[in-house]
């Protein structure tokens, strides 16, 4: 755009510095086929128009080969306008990891419908379920599914294994290169797609239109086509209707939360194929005292073994373990619930619990109720909204007003301070039951 303001002042300085040289463009929300440019005030901006939009134009095109669409407006630069999605940082490499395999993948209750289903696309691919769509929490065996389906089919089909992420930042770059043609001959000649986290489609308009044809071009042909996300498809709710119809159309299963004993297996099988031992007693604990996230499981085990290692370690016993992983029970949140706040502020107020979440606008329960909303953002992680629900509030503001006025007591009264800080000490105890 500079450049382009540049030709237009050799063109005529006088008007560039009357006009054209305090225009921006505005980066952010601007796409290489959208651009909006925002000038100090409106006369400026339709003199733009009138008189310089058409070159803009042109030069703009001759610069990029693409035809661009131009806005432009005063003041403030508005929210973003998505034409072309900008490109995000992947997360995630896009390659199948040969170790997740259909045998190195633990079958317990909570994930037997989601492996079985797997298991039959991947022996009969294009004709059982198309798509599958496997979808549930973080860390809990969607991408190891996924990649076992990949795993089991690479070497007799053509497996294109990605995350929903690369699949846009892909479609981006050729549509940027003018080479879309690439785009499609890589997509729309596999034989089996795998696209994992596909909620990262939400609100990319754009990308879902061209996976939208990607998906129809490799299901009329019969080909496999595997999905995952982190929600069912009717609640990817930035998702166009016939995308989400396409994802309807085949089986849809979920992995849950694997139970005490999956997780016992789970963590075993981790540890053999890491040639690490840990007794029954610690594989417990950890089972017992982290979520099912068990990705973060097996950072664990990583992280008991390699302090083993360095600290010279023999045997690792079960206080050896619980020293290791101590910091990271004591972060989790999660042990600490709602009513375990409610219970202890209404005995520390001496007040009932029922009072505390009732609209009282007493002094004390107002301020007890307070100090339960701010313990409850920092010792819990349920959302504002949901907290404001559970404390009778109205909404994400009324949390905001509470917690402000906290803050302002907590800055003013240092009895409350301590009481506060007492408080806190007791809920840190807590946690490490
Ligand atoms: P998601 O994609 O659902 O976030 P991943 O598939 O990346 O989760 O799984 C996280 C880690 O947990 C991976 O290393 C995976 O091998 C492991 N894992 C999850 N479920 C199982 C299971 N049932 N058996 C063996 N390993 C599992
Ligand atoms: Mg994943």
């Amino acid at each position: 755009f500079e450049k382009i303001k540049n030709q237009l002042k050799s063109e005529n300085p006088v008007n560039y510095n009357k006009f054209l040289k305090n225009l921006i463009l505005d980066e952010d929300n601007s796409t290489s086929s959208h651009l909006i440019i925002k000038a100090p005030n409106i006369f400026i901006a339709t003199y733009i128009k009138r008189k310089y939009l058409p070159k803009i134009s042109v030069l703009y095109e001759k610069e990029t080969g693409i035809k661009p669409n131009i806005e432009i407006i005063t003041g403030k630069i508005k929210p973003k306008i998505t034409n072309i999605e900008p490109i995000q940082t992947t997360t995630q490499i896009s390659v199948l990891i040969p170790e997740y395999t259909f045998e190195s993948f633990i079958v317990g209750p909570s994930n037997q419908f989601a492996y079985t289903a797997a298991k039959s696309v991947a022996e009969n691919p294009g004709k059982n379920y198309n798509p599958l769509f496997i979808y549930g929490g973080v860390g809990l065996g969607k991408t190891h599914l996924l990649q076992a389906i990949g795993n089991y089919l690479k070497n007799r089909l053509n497996v294109l294994y990605v995350t929903s992420e690369q699949f846009m930042n892909e479609f981006i770059e050729n549509i940027r290169m003018k080479t879309p043609e690439r785009f499609h001959e890589k997509y729309r000649n596999c034989d089996v797609l795998l696209i994992d986290d596909v909620q990262f489609f939400a609100g990319k308009e754009q990308t879902q239109e061209e996976f939208f044809h990607t998906f129809n071009e490799l299901y009329n042909q019969k080909k496999q086509i595997c999905l995952t996300a982190d929600r069912p498809p009717k609640k990817l709710y930035d998702l166009v209707d016939r995308l989400r119809s396409r994802f309807e159309a085949g089986l849809i299963v979920d992995i849950q939360p694997p139970e005490l004993e999956t997780k016992i297996e789970i963590i075993r099988k981790k540890c053999e194929l890491n040639g690490i031992y840990l007794p029954d007693e610690i594989i417990e604990y950890i089972a017992t005292k982290l979520d099912s996230n068990i990705r973060e499981i097996e950072g664990m085990i990583t992280k008991i073994n390699a302090m083993s290692k360095i600290l010279g370690v023999n045997e690792i016993t079960l206080d050896f373990a619980k020293q290791a992983l101590k910091e990271h029970i004591k972060d989790k949140k999660e042990n600490i619930t709602l009513e375990d706040i409610i219970e202890l502020i209404a005995k520390e107020f001496n007040i009932k619990p029922s009072e505390i979440t009732s609209k009282s606008r007493n002094r004390n329960i107002v301020q007890a109720r307070r100090c339960a909303i701010y313990l409850a953002r920092e010792f819990t992680q349920e959302s504002t909204p949901k907290i404001a629900t559970y404390f009778g509030l109205k909404d994400h503001s009324a949390v905001s007003h509470a917690i402000k006025s906290f803050n302002k007591k907590l800055k003013e009264d240092s009895n409350f301070r301590m009481k506060i800080e007492e408080l806190k000490s007791k809920i840190q105890l807590k946690k490490s039951e």
